[in-house]
């Protein structure tokens, strides 16, 4: 069997209602950060159960935001993974602050919380936790560790739209948020796009309304209530700030995406328990592991394999019509770390390196049919050169 076509790695599911939602926005004649905006805001904090939501142009300049609101500044350091999207890292030097990277757990890709507490100092300023590929991180260990130490803790949920953890007991979103302030992305790679995009949420009002000042220049009255004025006003910057706006069109469609947010989440949620299903018998083949108090909203279905060449496994399955994407990249490995001292005296990260070689991203979207899992599954069989037990 082959399919004439190639099956994506990932594809937002995106139509009509999204280009009539962006229509109606352009129609409007306000197409920056304006009412839309307002209302994505207030759909999201309600969502994900936040008091307060802040969107801006994307997850790096929310991790940015967050990062300076709890203090982080010149020199300070912040206990994070290098196995992530290098975003997270970034936004910790775009503060002049230094990641102190620890490695990820035996059985998954999220930070071992069992190695914080030793990479504390008196310099550390932030405890930086990624629910990487949509899994929630151990929030409730990390967590306790940065009340016990006064160190807040921020959570890069780029992925982790719809995510769920349970929490006290009941099932909760990713995002309540679980630490200080919670940082999620709406590029198309995620579950839910704006074509780019980002969201803060916090408990903290003063946290909020710093974003607000910071996102717009510093700006201390914004043009969306200057333009509705009766009186003329001048506005004042009394502190420095960015341009991280999230415009009109993108909350728009942002709006109508969060709507269909859970059906998408329930959607991957049985697609990655048909590649659990298929996969299970395959020799070689470590499928991921969700703890029974994680939900996953499954952005990325990541295996693990064992005694297989990852990329001669790529290629063999791009040959035949199947795109994936090896595991989550190491920002230590990279050249804008590499001359830079990120390390836990005495430690290693030698689970991050060994997931980044012998992980791969199989194809994962709401559109997958039953027939291109089955098939997806069969040809990694073959490819290994082992097939699935009947
Ligand atoms: C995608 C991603 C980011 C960056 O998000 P952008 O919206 O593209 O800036 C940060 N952290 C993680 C873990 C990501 O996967």
């Amino acid at each position: 069997m082959n399919v004439p076509y190639r099956i994506p790695v990932a594809k937002p599911l995106l139509d009509e209602r999204e280009a009539d939602a962006a229509r109606r926005v352009i129609l409007s004649g306000w197409v920056t950060q304006g009412p839309e905006v307002a209302a994505f805001e207030r759909e999201f904090a309600a969502f994900v159960g936040a008091p307060y939501a802040c969107a801006v142009s994307n997850c790096t300049t929310a991790l940015h935001l967050a990062l300076k609101a709890i203090g982080v500044g010149l020199d300070d350091e912040v206990i994070t993974v290098s196995h992530s999207f290098i975003a997270t890292a970034n936004a910790v030097r775009y503060c002049g602050a230094i990641p102190v990277f620890v490695d990820i757990e035996a059985d998954g890709y999220n930070i071992d919380p069992a190695l914080v507490e030793a990479a504390i100092t008196r310099r550390t300023k932030a405890i930086l936790c990624v629910h990487q590929l949509g899994m929630p991180c151990d929030l409730a260990r990390v967590v306790e560790i940065g009340r016990r130490h006064g160190i807040p803790v921020v959570e890069d949920a780029a992925c982790a739209s719809g995510s769920e953890i349970l929490w006290d007991g009941r099932w909760e979103k990713i995002g309540a948020p679980h630490g200080d302030i919670a940082c999620f992305s709406f590029h198309p790679r995620k579950v839910v796009t704006t074509g780019d995009g980002g969201m803060l949420t916090t408990r903290n009002p003063d946290h909020d309304a710093r974003f607000r000042l910071w996102r717009q220049h510093g700006m201390s009255v914004p043009d969306t209530v200057r333009h509705g004025s009766a009186q003329v006003i001048y506005e004042a910057y009394p502190e420095l700030g960015y341009n991280y706006r999230m415009t009109d069109v993108q909350a728009a469609i942002g709006r109508v995406q969060l709507q269909r947010l859970p059906e998408i989440v329930a959607a991957r949620r049985e697609i990655a328990r048909g590649y659990a299903l298929r996969l299970q018998g395959i020799a070689g083949v470590l499928v991921p592991h969700e703890p029974d108090w994680a939900r996953s909203n499954w952005q990325s279905y990541c295996i693990r394999l064992v005694g297989a060449d990852q990329r001669k496994v790529m290629q063999a399955l791009l040959d035949r019509g199947i795109s994936t994407r090896r595991g989550i990249m190491n920002a230590h490995l990279e050249g804008a770390y590499l001359n830079r001292d990120c390390s836990v005296p005495g430690s290693s990260l030698e689970r991050s390196e060994a997931a980044q070689c012998n992980s791969i991203i199989l194809p994962l979207s709401v559109q997958m049919s039953d027939a291109e899992l089955d098939y997806v599954a069969e040809t990694l069989g073959d490819v290994l050169g082992r097939r699935a037990a009947a």
